[in-house]
């Protein structure tokens, strides 16, 4: 089996040479590390700490985040690149989807200078993380009702409330919570977020028994008038929806980089598989029955690929209306081409499909949390329903 990821000449025409270099470096750590590594350390029970360590060290952690802060300075399109590329390798960081992309983005964009000074430096160079936690387990979908309040006690917050599947917890430094304040009683969502240091007081959490083969842990969190001090509000009380925003479409583009480069791992595998696997006379791959699917999984990850990256470079460009768009349409297509990839590469492989040797099954389950997470591939059809055509709502 080689773990190279099929090359893209689509790619070459419309990312920057810096961009389409940091492609090719990232890919060349992914390949050293590859997927015995993942599924090693998984089965370890551990994390991927050396990969998340050196990807820190190349600057791959932190590339969306400010130079001042010991960042890259480049964008959303550049840390969706080293996503997509370690996935591709075998090894999909979930952390980067809530550390750098959500956590790193909102901090920057409307922390305060104490925050930025504390948080970034460590998130750009992986020396630290931040989980995010927004579902509740009453609200699900529907964020409009998420219940987690935040109430003044002097100058610092007591936090109540619970949350359901947040990832990686346990190897977070803190989380960034969503609540909403007490006085808010109208109805209307006036979201706060708040970091709340892994160890505080009240801050319990407890892991989620997942089906799903990662080094990620989903918890259960209980917050029990959890004592913050004033800081841990991140920027105004006033723009918490703004700010959330803010966070939600680098989310979108990240699992829409996950799922792609899950899809294209998988893909990979199967090709090899079939080009060399023969039962008659011809590799299986010479049969059309085969290679179309496969042909097609390709040209669906490569749509949803060109989605992504116009995601991303509208929210680069400061559009957040226009990324908002882009960014929900790009997680949706990604998510069903890599569903599609993954499902057809270990249907390619026959029995050895559902091998633990090829390690393509324990795939199936992972590629359908992009299908769910952050947001169900039903709310993003809700959601192009109503803003894109304009057509009436039905809740
Ligand atoms: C592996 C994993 C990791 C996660 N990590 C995080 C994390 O780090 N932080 C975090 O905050 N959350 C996280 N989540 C939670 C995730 O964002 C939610 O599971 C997701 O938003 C769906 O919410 P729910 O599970 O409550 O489903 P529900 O809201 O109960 O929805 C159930 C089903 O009903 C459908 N549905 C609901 N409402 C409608 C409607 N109006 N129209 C049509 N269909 C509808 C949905 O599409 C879905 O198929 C994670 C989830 C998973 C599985």
């Amino acid at each position: 089996m080689t773990e190279a990821p099929p090359t893209s000449a689509g790619q070459a025409l419309l990312e920057t040479t810096e961009q389409r270099d940091l492609r090719a470096a990232v890919a060349a750590l992914g390949a050293r590390y590859g997927r015995a590594y993942f599924q090693r350390v998984t089965a370890e029970g551990k994390h991927t700490d050396e990969l998340w360590g050196e990807a820190g060290k190349l600057g791959y952690l932190g590339v969306n985040l400010p130079e001042r802060y010991g960042g890259g300075g480049r964008g959303v399109t550049e840390l969706a690149i080293v996503l997509e590329e370690l996935g591709a390798a075998g090894c999909p960081l979930l952390m980067l989807v809530v550390s750098p992309a959500i956590c790193g983005t909102v901090i920057s964009r409307f922390g305060t200078d104490e925050q930025r000074a504390r948080w970034l430096p460590g998130l750009a160079d992986g020396s630290r993380k931040m989980a995010f936690g927004i579902t509740e387990p009453d609200a699900g979908s529907n964020s409009h009702r998420i219940t987690t309040t935040a109430r003044r006690d002097g100058t610092d917050w007591l936090l109540t409330g619970r949350k359901v599947f947040i990832s990686g917890v346990d190897i977070a430094d803190a989380t960034l919570i969503v609540g909403r304040t007490e006085d808010s009683r109208t109805g209307r969502l006036k979201p706060c977020l708040f970091i709340v240091d892994r160890d505080t007081p009240g801050f319990e959490r407890r892991p989620i028994p997942m089906e799903l083969q990662a080094p990620e842990k989903q918890f259960e969190l209980v917050l029990d008038d959890v004592r913050l001090p004033a800081d841990a509000l991140v920027g105004e009380e006033d723009a918490g929806l703004l700010q959330l925003f803010a966070g939600l479409n680098p989310e979108r583009i990240m699992t829409a980089a996950f799922a792609l480069g899950m899809g294209r791992y998988a893909l990979g595998q199967a090709v090899d598989y079939a080009r060399t696997r023969t039962v008659w006379k011809q590799p299986i791959g010479a049969h059309q029955a085969v290679a179309h699917p496969l042909a097609q999984a390709h040209i669906e990850l490569e749509l949803a690929g060109l989605m992504t990256r116009k995601a991303a470079q509208l929210y680069d460009a400061g559009d957040d209306v226009g990324a908002g768009e882009a960014a929900n349409m790009a997680k949706y297509a990604a998510a069903e081409a890599g569903l599609k990839a993954v499902d057809q590469a270990v249907h390619t492989l026959g029995g050895n499909g559902l091998t633990t040797e090829y390690g393509l099954a324990a795939l199936l389950n992972a590629a359908r949390v992009a299908r769910i997470a952050p947001v169900s591939r039903e709310m993003i059809l809700n959601y192009v329903s109503h803003s894109s055509l304009g057509l009436p709502k039905s809740y």
